[in-house]
């Protein structure tokens, strides 16, 4: 998702005081910015955050970083997050690249990859959230008893993150090829505004749930 550019977006993300500024300031420290030592979990390629609002909204002793690239798509998100009083629920504007010098080993307890830019070209496999070399790099951030979330309606780059999985020496906890049609995986699913979109459209959503 890229939103043209927005006026001023630099600005309100500056000034909003859950936009975490100088994120790598807090490795290894994320409890002191929540203020407790509830678990972690994180969504990369957040879009505009309908999933991880409602996600903290439901499970308020849980701690959550929603993370994107693009201010003009932040904005959005956080347009929506002033309509809430959530204090469990910070964000970052930055690439996804640089988590391993923004979390320390084992400080995210859980990550979410939901509709990830396809990246169809060959050699942009590395930029696919859930190529190999991002493996790695969640890898060094997450719970040695952490999972991944992926959902997608693209069939290639679902297909292409289960054999990124086994190479990277996860392990595939479950996965469906139709979500909304599988009981217990769907069970208290959320969508996202990607997901509303393509399910309503008929497209089946896709999930893994991996681990190392
Ligand atoms: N997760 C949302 C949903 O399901 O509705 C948005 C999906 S949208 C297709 C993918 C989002 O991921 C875009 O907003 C994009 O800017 C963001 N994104 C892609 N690559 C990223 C990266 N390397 N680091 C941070 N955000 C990224």
């Amino acid at each position: 998702m890229r939103l043209r550019n927005i006026k001023g977006a630099g600005e309100v993300i500056e000034a909003n005081e859950f936009v975490i500024k100088n994120p790598e300031e807090h490795k290894g420290k994320w409890n002191e910015v929540f203020q407790n030592d509830h678990p972690i979990r994180i969504e990369i390629g957040m879009g505009k955050g309908q999933f991880i609002m409602e996600m903290a909204r439901q499970n308020p002793n849980i701690n959550y970083i929603g993370v994107e690239r693009y201010s003009s798509v932040l904005l959005r998100a956080l347009q929506k997050h002033q309509e809430t009083e959530l204090t469990n629920l910070y964000f970052l504007c930055i690439d996804a690249r640089t988590v391993e010098d923004i979390f320390a080993q084992g400080e995210i307890d859980k990550i979410y990859l939901n509709f990830s830019d396809p990246w169809p070209k060959d050699r942009h496999a590395k930029r696919r959230l859930t190529s190999r070399e991002f493996l790695t790099r969640y890898d060094k951030i997450l719970r040695a008893d952490g999972r991944l979330e992926f959902k997608t309606d693209n069939r290639g780059l679902f297909e292409f993150s289960l054999e990124e999985t086994k190479e990277a020496g996860w392990k595939i906890q479950q996965h469906t090829f139709d979500l909304h049609q599988d009981e217990s995986m769907n069970v208290g699913n959320i969508m996202t505004e990607y997901e509303e979109k393509f399910s309503s459209m008929g497209n089946p959503i896709h999930k893994m749930i991996i681990y190392r």
